[in-house]
């Protein structure tokens, strides 16, 4: 392991594998990730890994479109693969919130999204197996889809190794070494490194590592269970994602015969990260199937295979926070991701290499990311009423 760095990197998910990436990628040396499992070992090997543009906030809507275009070249841009599948995504929307969609999709067409309103007949002849009760309208992305989360941050990792970032796994950063106020290196359960700047990139673990520096971050870790069930043989034709703020869950094909079923409503009870149940439990299988169901009925004949859960790292207002901790000079943030860090990571990587680089992000607006957003109560709120869709 080196004794020194010019920057550390605490944590190999999807966003510490992004960044310690970008930074390479833009010409920075002597780059050290650490992680305490291996690459993708938390809640981004659990992920769902939906890759949807559909965002009522213009700067998460433009991360979303920039790395869109990231996932669908992945190979050529960053090298190895994302399993990127570009199946479309729709969002279904009630009469309650059938303007906010409208405007959505207006306004990202003009950022350049491809995205189209349908009617509820419209989604019906999309995929006949639907149900549209309660349903006014929808969003359609085509270019949106899922990829695989794991294999992604892998990719990510192997990219940055060959750029010159040293990983290192299975190691915990146990504390922050300080000078005079200032980041001088991080502790591990190993050995000191000696850097002038950390990255702070450690998702459900994030604000435990931030208190350490006398920073608070307003985390709640909450568990989030997903259920993979088999379609039946009569429903094997390719359909996209289903993101239904009516019922309020999410359907993912899985691969050519599966299909996930996951909640869009956050869980706000809070769990112990380093404890907590890892299986989908029984009575959420029993929902995860009544949910689909109610949308799919042909899933009557569907089988559940397998389920899990993962964890979130929830901010107040479901926005991550991205930022250069003015209070602690040389600490970065880039926690809080709240169920939706996945889709975005390219644009995270990006921004926190401007941050630690140039000290400003010049491509993207990120005041919605501000630290400071939680003492001054400048909180984002969401068009819809789940605060995930952003
Ligand atoms: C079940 C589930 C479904 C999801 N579905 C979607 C989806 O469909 N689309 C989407 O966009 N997002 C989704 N998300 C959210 C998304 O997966 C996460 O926001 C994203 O993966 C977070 O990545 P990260 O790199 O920020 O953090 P993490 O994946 O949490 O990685 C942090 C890493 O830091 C390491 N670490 C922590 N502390 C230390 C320390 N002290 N020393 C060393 N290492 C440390 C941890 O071991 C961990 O590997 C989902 C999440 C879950 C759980």
């Amino acid at each position: 392991m080196p004794k020194t760095a010019d920057i550390v990197v605490v944590g190999g998910g999807i966003n510490g594998c992004s960044t310690a990436y970008h930074l390479a990628r833009r010409g920075a040396r002597n780059i050290v990730l650490i992680e305490k499992g291996h690459v993708a070992s938390g809640p981004t090997g659990r992920s769902s890994g939906i890759v949807r543009q559909h965002y009522t906030n213009p700067t998460l809507a433009a991360m979303a479109r920039d790395s869109v275009r990231v996932f669908e070249r992945f190979a050529d841009e960053v090298g190895g693969d994302a399993g990127f599948v570009q199946c479309g995504v729709v969002f279904l929307s009630g009469a309650d919130s059938a303007r906010v969609l409208a405007e959505t999709v207006e306004m990202h067409r003009r950022m350049g999204i491809r995205e189209s309103v349908l009617s509820a007949d419209d989604l019906k002849a999309m995929e006949p197996q639907l149900v549209t009760e309660g349903v006014a309208s929808g969003a359609y992305d085509p270019d949106g889809g899922y990829a695989d989360p794991a294999l992604a941050a892998n990719s990510f990792a192997d990219a940055a190794k060959r750029l010159g970032v040293a990983i290192v796994k299975r190691t915990t950063v146990t504390a922050l070494r300080m000078e005079q106020g200032r980041i001088a290196g991080v502790v591990t359960d190993k050995e000191e490194i000696a850097s002038p700047i950390v990255v702070n990139v450690a998702g459900p673990w994030g604000a435990r590592l931030a208190a350490i520096a006398g920073v608070e971050i307003p985390l709640t870790v909450t568990r989030h269970p997903v259920v993979v069930m088999q379609r039946p043989r009569t429903w094997r034709t390719r359909t996209p994602v289903w993101a239904d703020l009516v019922g309020g869950s999410y359907f993912k094909p899985d691969g050519d015969t599966g299909i996930m079923v996951g909640s869009v409503q956050n869980d706000h009870r809070s769990v112990d990260a380093d404890a907590y149940v890892e299986t989908a439990t029984h009575d959420e299988i029993a929902a995860a199937s009544s949910a689909i169901v109610r949308r799919f009925p042909i899933m009557e004949d569907g089988t559940a295979s397998k389920g899990w859960a993962g964890l979130y790292d929830v901010t107040p207002d479901s926005q991550p926070v991205i930022d250069r901790i003015e209070q602690v000079p040389g600490f970065f943030c880039a926690v809080g991701f709240s169920g939706h860090g996945f889709k975005i990571s390219p644009a995270v990587g990006r921004i926190v290499s401007d941050l630690v680089l140039d000290g400003e992000c010049r491509h993207y607006d990120i005041a919605v990311f501000r630290h400071d957003r939680f003492k001054t109560g400048d909180l984002h709120q969401s068009g819809y009423a789940y605060s995930i869709v952003g």
